[in-house]
């Protein structure tokens, strides 16, 4: 098995006002552990990423954006491109997160667009992919994740893949306290590797991280990571609370 370094986000959503977007980056700065065993990213909201990225700036912590529009410039009100990200300091990006597919009505094609054009902007990318309640309960769980996968990835490269991270996020489990138990996370985890291995080949797959997002925290997030195929997690409520983040972090150094 690939020795996969563990990678943590803690996606911050549209939560946390400047003092307190400052205070916890200050907080997880002192408090999170070195990034030689684990990746780790926060990812606060527009407003907040340049002061937040100053705070974190020579620490172990990545700055992330939640979100982003694919064109390079132009008449696109409201939206944020990916080199005014780079310019703040920006180094990995969310894209399809659900909230953002299921409240905002973001489709797989507008999802794989905003991936290509981060990887040739040289970013990073966690492509978050997962199904609804309805869809686990018909047996489509695996399905829907290849279908986001297939659509979500067309066009990049099995180099491009270094730089990308799948977030398996049941979309039943976001923010609601229900996690998938760690068999069948796993289970949805092998599947989504054997997919990428079908579609790159045994050597990249087994290098891609697969994160958990979904209700994790730190009682459950060592059974989480500690199984085969889960690689760190993307955290939603627990992100927004330093100790909470920081286990989480640590757990995930297994
Ligand atoms: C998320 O926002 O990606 C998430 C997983 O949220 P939570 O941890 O609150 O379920």
């Amino acid at each position: 098995m690939a020795n996969r370094k563990p990678f943590v986000g803690g996606n911050w959503k549209m939560n946390l006002h400047a003092d307190e977007a400052a205070s916890l980056a200050k907080q997880l700065v002192d408090s999170l552990p070195s990034n030689e065993k684990v990746d780790i990213a926060v990812f606060p909201a527009f407003p907040y990423l340049a002061s937040v990225g100053a705070i974190i700036k020579d620490s172990a912590v990545k700055l992330g954006a939640q979100d982003f529009y694919f064109a390079e410039n132009g008449a696109y009100t409201g939206e944020v491109s990916l080199s005014m990200l780079k310019d703040v300091g920006v180094e990995v990006v969310l894209v399809g997160h659900s909230e953002r597919r299921h409240v905002l009505g973001e489709s797989n094609a507008l999802c794989n667009e905003k991936t290509l054009a981060a990887l040739n902007a040289g970013m990073e990318v966690i492509l978050c992919i997962g199904e609804k309640l309805e869809q686990r309960e018909a047996g489509q769980t695996d399905a829907v994740n290849w279908g986001q996968m297939a659509l979500g990835l067309a066009g990049v490269t099995a180099e491009q893949m270094s730089k990308v991270t799948i977030a398996y996020e049941p979309v039943w489990a976001i923010g609601t306290g229900k996690t998938a138990t760690p068999e069948d996370a796993q289970k949805a985890h092998a599947a989504i590797r054997n997919f990428l291995t079908f579609a790159y080949g045994e050597k990249v797959a087994s290098g891609v991280r697969i994160q958990y997002g979904g209700s994790m925290k730190p009682g459950n997030a060592k059974d989480l990571v500690g199984q085969t195929d889960i690689d760190g997690g993307l955290i939603g409520g627990a992100a927004l609370k330093s100790a909470d983040f920081t286990a989480i972090c640590e757990a995930a150094i297994c």
